[in-house]
């Protein structure tokens, strides 16, 4: 399996390459040539495996320059601190199941794929005896994410940049409380945006990224985008563990997905357009909603960071979908001439029009989507509070809140639990009255001492800290 680019110019690249790049070097993403498939009897086959076997037999498609076993142990290596069965389904009626995600060191479902792609950078820099040095901006789940799969790690480093009082306590804490020589967080002094343009103008210098090793492990990258498709193999195999045998073959399911980067999503329909019987993906929004407003129109109006609205699901306040190139390259029947096309309609106008295509994002690929507010939220936090006792953070919510509208007769609907509550314990109280229990590791992690470099929003002073810090 080699990997090319959404606009045609780059040579294809085995797996092991795109892990280390971020954009290919024509400004697209990198998209398998061909994806694999998977047939029925693979899938009963798979049936048995525990989540690190699956994750390995999955991964086996993508990674084809690694060895079999060398991925199984790494997969293990993963997922070894996750609870027994990794993915835990469970039911909340009405037809709608959670699909269990964020039981990972982070509480969120970053961890899915950033567990992996920790144990495989460390695998693919050992191999080409090289070194990594991680810059990234983080407005809280990707940055703790990332340095709790790379702590420790030789050949890699982390320089995480962060806003100086913009994330929770609970999100500082998770990251600063860190004490690892390879981690390095980098409290900057202004909004996530300058955080991110900081980070885009040093690896926007080519000749300082190449000398001081720089990498980048955000939401395109490639080894995360394969590491999260497994999860829908997993849930499509315990639901139908409960489905008598002979009509397992082609049942349907339907996820709902909470969503920003378009990341999760894209996973899904990578797994679709794999064989996995999915009917439907839905898409959930919060008041963020360009993709929404996609997937009901044809229509890709990005925002600027400016209109972009902070809401009590800030983990899908994005005003651009930075994966969203993927799906419409499948979308534009693998055309990058097309691709290019759309791009320069939007530099030009602001926004690219595909209206002509929208009639097949349902009736082809599955595809339907919806807004949450914040009243939505609280209400779903609210109800199925209720109901089952059960307490969902706020993205899960806006996920049940649009997977309600949705829910077909005879067909399960899994909603991806994409965070904890305990990480959104605010939103929580305002919306149920109840202060949440911490447990006694989050209790000891909220009071460790916290390691954080602050620095004035200054390129210069970045570069020589990366420059004092990187490994070389
Ligand atoms: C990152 C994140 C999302 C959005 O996922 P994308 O892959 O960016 O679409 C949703 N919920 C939570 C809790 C997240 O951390």
């Amino acid at each position: 399996m080699r990997y090319i680019s959404t606009r045609g110019g780059m040579q294809p690249q085995p797996f092991s390459e795109t892990l280390l790049e971020g954009l290919a070097p024509d400004g697209g993403l990198a998209v398998p040539e061909q994806l694999p498939t998977v047939d029925a009897e693979t899938l009963e086959r798979w049936r048995a495996l525990t989540y690190p076997q699956l994750a390995a037999e999955v991964l086996g498609l993508f990674a084809t320059d690694i060895p079999r076993e060398d991925l199984a142990r790494m997969t293990a290596a993963a997922y070894a601190d996750f609870p027994d069965d990794v993915v835990p389904l469970r039911s909340i009626g009405d037809g709608i199941a959670l699909v269990g995600l964020s039981e990972g060191p982070t509480l969120a479902f970053k961890d899915m794929a950033m567990q992996f792609l920790g144990q495989v950078l460390a695998y693919v820099l050992e191999k080409k005896d090289r070194v990594l040095n991680i810059v990234g901006a983080t407005s809280g789940d990707t940055g703790s994410a990332a340095e709790h799969a790379l702590r420790g790690k030789e050949r890699v480093s982390v320089f995480m940049l962060s806003p100086q009082g913009r994330m929770s306590s609970f999100q500082r804490a998770q990251m600063y409380s860190l004490d690892d020589a390879n981690v390095h967080n980098i409290a900057v002094e202004g909004v996530f945006d300058d955080c991110q343009n900081l980070v885009k103008k040093l690896s926007g210098d080519l000749d300082f990224k190449r000398e001081q090793h720089l990498g980048a492990v955000n939401s395109i990258n490639l080894g995360r985008i394969a590491a999260q498709v497994v999860y829908y193999f997993w849930a499509w195999l315990r639901v139908t563990d409960a489905v008598e045998p002979e009509f397992r073959d082609g049942f349907e399911v339907s996820f709902t997905v909470p969503s920003g980067n378009f990341g999760n999503i894209l996973s899904g329909f990578f797994a679709k357009n794999m064989g996995l019987p999915i009917r439907r993906l839905v898409l959930a929004a919060n008041e963020n909603n360009v993709l929404d407003e996609f997937f009901r129109t044809g229509i890709y109006r990005p925002r600027s960071a400016a209109d972009t609205h902070a809401t009590s699901s800030p983990s899908m306040d994005i005003s651009k979908a930075s994966n969203l190139e993927r799906f419409i390259f499948e979308l534009l029947e693998r055309s990058p001439e097309r691709v290019v096309g759309a791009w320069a309609e939007l530099d030009s106008q602001g926004f690219f029009d595909l209206s002509a295509e929208q009639p097949r994002f349902e009736s082809e690929f599955g595809i339907v989507s919806g807004t949450s507010t914040h009243a939505d939220r609280l209400e779903t936090i609210r109800s199925v509070h209720e109901s089952t006792g059960e307490i969902i953070d706020p993205h899960t919510a806006d996920g049940v809140t649009i997977a309600r509208s949705f829910v077909e007769a005879d067909v399960p609907m899994l909603v991806l639990e994409t965070a904890k509550p305990q990480k959104f314990a605010e939103t929580i109280t305002e919306a149920i009255g109840v202060d949440l229990d911490f447990s006694p590791e989050l209790q000891q992690m909220l009071e460790a001492p916290q390691h954080v470099t602050e620095m004035a929003d200054d390129e210069q002073a970045l570069r020589a800290f990366i420059e004092q810090h990187a490994l070389r």
